[in-house]
């Protein structure tokens, strides 16, 4: 058991199999002889999901880290920015019910009381424009960066929507070409294990045996290794997130220069919502609903109706899931990345995102021998476990401050038995006080209390404050905030580009590169 981890297999090859390889072989010299050495098997007969369309900000970082260029990213991926979501429908389901949640934090967030000096002052706006200038960039379809702003800068934060497929082909190539990732096209069928301590030696394929220190299990819903073989146990989150079906379809653009949105827009339906992400060639849109509460034919219905009936390019492609996670994600010499880990609705995009933080933390963290597998692991699956716990709470705050009626799906999600005891005692403790750092203590917390913010206060969620008197409630300092944030909002509708024309120049020109 005491030996170096010299030998990665990673099982799995889409965005979650080549991200952890890209992150994992760049930062270990896999290209070099004394560098860690990674295999990644992949079935040439199971496709990957090919969904998963929007990314988070913290994409940029890896992808710079990885050594791709933004130029190649975007030009390969049919990739656009995205700068957050738009809630559409989602508070009483009325022609005005439309709020943000942006990428870039609000001005003045942590220094000022800009939520009480909002709510007393300036309740004509929606919070978002009152604090950011991002919203209005997105309304107006504008581009979050210059032309000669460099590859990876931003003028207001962005991530990506891009094509899932493609994503999976560039970082295939660059790991394979570049960072040194040995690939085999094999289906596995079993793995040989060491009866003394349990770990895996070897996974067994039709093209023969692969033999590794550590593995890493990318094989999607399967979780061939941690779920199939270890049967680490499945924590279902059904009774809490109800949707567990998708349906996904692809529209072409009405012209060759419409404007493509630089945020995903979520439009809440009677028993789910419906996503609509624009990349330069395509809108990709779904449906995502709960089985118990409508059927498949209906949720078509209602996904033809939001596209407009005749419009459909493609077929339309069902994709069922099981919300929830493993109870623990590394086990002996296997740890799994991806949907092998667990899943959850695509609401915020928090997939890809959590696949970069896994593949970072086991990157930072990856043992050098083999005896400490076990603390690495219980490190791992502590951060982990909150994590998940975390995002779950997130996407279930959409839901229970939601007005509608319309249906038992939304009523039903708002039953207090279907909440988490933290959610419901944090939806306390912001009755009287606004979400801030304290409330999130992890240092790489996914969603910080700025995105609570947004979430409470788009949804109309009433924060009292105190009714004695604090320094917090004066409200100058969050003025001098407000009328910032006015000025930067007029400078950025000038001088920003259309979205569509930087992609377009991105194709024929290029940002000033870095990589
Ligand atoms: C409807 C929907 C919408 C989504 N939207 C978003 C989004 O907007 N943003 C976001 O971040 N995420 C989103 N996701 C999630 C995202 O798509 C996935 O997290 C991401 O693609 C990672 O998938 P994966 O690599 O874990 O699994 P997969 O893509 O399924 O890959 C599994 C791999 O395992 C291999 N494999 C399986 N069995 C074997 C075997 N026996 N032998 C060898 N290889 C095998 C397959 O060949 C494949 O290469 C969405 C998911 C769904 C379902």
């Amino acid at each position: 058991m005491d030996k170096p981890l010299k030998q990665i297999v990673i099982l799995g090859g889409g965005s979650a199999g080549w991200l952890t390889a890209g992150v994992l072989a760049s930062e270990h010299n896999s290209a070099r002889e004394d560098g860690v050495q990674i295999t990644l098997v992949e079935s040439p007969s199971v496709s990957t999901v090919g969904v998963g369309e929007g990314t988070w900000p913290t994409m940029r970082n890896t992808l710079r880290k990885i050594g791709i260029s933004e130029n190649t990213f975007i030009r390969s991926c049919d990739a656009s920015f995205k700068q957050g979501s738009q809630f559409v429908g989602w508070v009483d389901g009325k022609d005005d019910d439309k709020y943000y949640h942006p990428f870039t934090i609000p001005t003045g967030l942590g220094d000022a009381n800009i939520v009480q000096y909002w709510r007393s002052h300036q309740r004509n706006m929606s919070f978002a424009n009152a604090f950011t200038p991002q919203a209005h960039v997105c309304d107006s379809g504008l581009a979050p960066k210059q032309k000669a702003t460099p590859e990876y800068a931003v003028v207001v934060n962005y991530g990506y929507h891009l094509d899932a497929g493609k994503f999976a082909q560039l970082l295939e190539r660059h790991c394979t070409k570049n960072l040194g990732v040995k690939h085999l096209k094999a289906h596995v069928t079993d793995v040989r294990v060491c009866k003394q301590s349990g770990f895996l030696e070897s996974i067994l394929t039709d093209g023969g045996e692969v033999e590794g220190d550590f593995f890493i299990d990318c094989s999607g819903f399967a979780s061939l290794l941690l779920g199939q073989h270890y049967k680490i146990p499945f924590i279902d989150k059904q009774s809490c997130l109800f949707n567990d079906s998708a349906l996904a379809a692809r529209l072409e653009y009405p012209y060759p220069d419409s404007d493509i949105a630089t945020h995903t827009i979520s439009t809440a339906k009677s028993n789910g919502w419906v996503w609509d992400i624009g990349l330069p060639s395509r809108r990709g849109i779904g449906y995502v609903y709960s089985s118990d509460y409508t059927t498949d034919e209906d949720a078509e219905k209602v996904l033809r109706e939001y596209i407009g009936n005749d419009k459909v390019e493609s077929s339309i492609r069902k994709i069922s899931f099981k919300p929830g996670h493993r109870e623990k994600f590394w086990h002996k010499n296997c740890v799994a990345v991806g949907m092998a880990a667990g899943f959850l609705e695509p609401l915020e995009a928090s997939a890809l995102a959590l696949i970069e933080l896994s593949a970072s933390m086991i990157s930072k963290e990856l043992p050098a021998r083999l005896d400490i597998m076990d603390l690495a692991a219980k490190r791992f699956n502590k951060r982990f476990h909150y994590r998940w716990e975390k995002i779950i709470d997130f996407l279930k705050l959409h839901y229970v401050l939601s007005k509608r009626d319309d249906s038992q799906y939304w009523i039903d999600n708002r039953d207090v038995s279907s909440i988490s005891d933290t959610l419901l005692d944090m939806l306390k403790i912001w009755k009287y006080q606004v979400p801030s750092h304290n409330d999130f203590t992890d240092v790489e917390e996914l969603f910080s209390s700025s995105s609570y913010q947004y979430i409470l206060y788009g949804m109309d969620f009433n924060t009292e404050g105190r009714l004695t008197s604090s320094r917090d409630m004066e409200p100058q300092l969050a003025e001098k905030y407000f009328l910032q944030n006015q000025t930067l909002t007029d400078k950025y509708l000038k001088g920003l580009p259309k979205n569509r024309d930087l992609i377009n120049y991105i194709f024929s020109n290029g940002m000033p590169s870095t990589v």
